[in-house]
């Protein structure tokens, strides 16, 4: 039983096939039918003009960046975000933005918080140019951004002359949970990421959607990170039966809810944001590692979101009788958590 993440899951018996079927062609220069397919169907369903197949949604916020800012830009970015958090210092790196981290509840930063941060234009200050949100918001536990708090978000950073990309390596949980359509959320985005490979079933595979004229740029971006890919139909043609299966992350979410509940009533310190998805967390007594390992000895793997909080992620690949499992191991490792405390 592996809960560490939604990354986990392996392309179905129906995916390898899908892939072995694939129509290919030289994506590079664009002759990749499959390929070509994808971008259309993910910029049709983010209501955006074009879409870029990337290899990693770390790559697809990368290209982003790239394309928005010039060296020396700035960019505002919540503190817990991935972009800022988890990609080492690849915004500095590649674009030479600088990176301004902001605060807020659930991953996401008021209108006000952000208004107080842009300087004005100045000699002495960096060109204040993107604003990158995050839905859901992975180190937030999952939290699905509704438009009653993002939209305004957006609104104050155009109004201020940012652009806003969003992070949506998950969008399409939030869309399920929100039960609203996956463009709803980022109608007023310049630009937006998906990742395939989570919880979708898909080996590998993002896009970043947004404008034609920001796609093309991309794509220049794209080949001189390397991400310039030759007959990766084979790939894509897994990433459309994904797309296809996205309102299965629905069922992700009702057994996280089950595994939450379950928790709670065992004793644990378990949490969910108001709007929860796929993801449980857990404030541990003791060193976070300590469950970790009694549990992977009992066969259940999750990962640490810090020293002393654990995230447990459902997937493709855990059914209701994982979530059984999962709560008959916390269930014995009660007394063990209690006496580590
Ligand atoms: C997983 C993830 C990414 C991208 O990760 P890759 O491993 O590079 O595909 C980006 N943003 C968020 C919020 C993620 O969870």
């Amino acid at each position: 039983m592996d809960l560490r993440s939604d990354t986990v899951t392996r392309p179905s018996e129906a995916m390898r096939l899908a892939m072995s079927q694939a129509e290919v062609g030289d994506d590079v220069y664009g002759e990749d039918p499959t390929v070509n397919r994808l971008e259309a169907e993910t910029a049709r369903l983010l209501g955006k003009d074009a879409a870029l197949f990337v290899p990693s949604g770390t790559m697809a916020n990368q290209v982003a960046i790239l394309s928005h800012t010039e060296r020396g830009d700035e960019m505002f970015i919540h503190r817990d975000s991935h972009a800022y958090y988890y990609e080492g210092a690849a915004a500095t790196l590649w674009a030479g933005a600088m990176v301004t981290l902001l605060d807020g509840p659930e991953g996401l930063f008021t209108p006000e918080t952000l208004r107080g941060a842009v300087r004005s234009a100045n000699i002495h200050h960096p060109r204040p140019r993107l604003a990158c949100l995050e839905n859901t918001h992975n180190r937030a536990g999952g939290a699905a951004l509704s438009p009653d708090a993002v939209d305004p978000v957006m609104a104050e950073a155009h109004t201020l002359g940012l652009l806003v990309h969003v992070d949506g390596a998950r969008l399409f949980n939030a869309a399920a949970a929100l039960d609203l359509p996956a463009e709803r959320l980022v109608c007023d985005a310049d630009s937006v990421s998906v990742c395939l490979s989570k919880g979708l079933g898909a080996p590998l595979g993002s896009l970043l959607a947004g404008s034609v004229p920001f796609i093309e740029k991309a794509r220049r971006y794209r080949k001189w990170l390397g991400g310039g890919m030759r007959q990766v139909g084979v790939v894509a043609a897994a990433g459309l039966l994904a797309l296809e299966n996205r309102h299965r992350l629905a069922e992700d979410h009702r057994r996280a809810q089950r595994l939450f509940h379950g928790l709670l009533d065992l004793g644990y310190e378990a949490w969910i944001p108001s709007h929860p998805t796929n993801m449980v967390m857990i404030e541990t007594k003791g060193p976070a590692e300590q469950l970790t390992g009694a549990a992977l000895e009992r066969g259940v793997a999750f990962g640490m979101m810090g020293p002393r909080r654990i995230r447990l992620v459902t997937h493709l690949d855990v059914d209701d009788g994982g979530i059984d499992q999962a709560l008959e191991v916390f269930s014995q490792m009660k007394g063990f958590i209690q006496n580590a405390g």
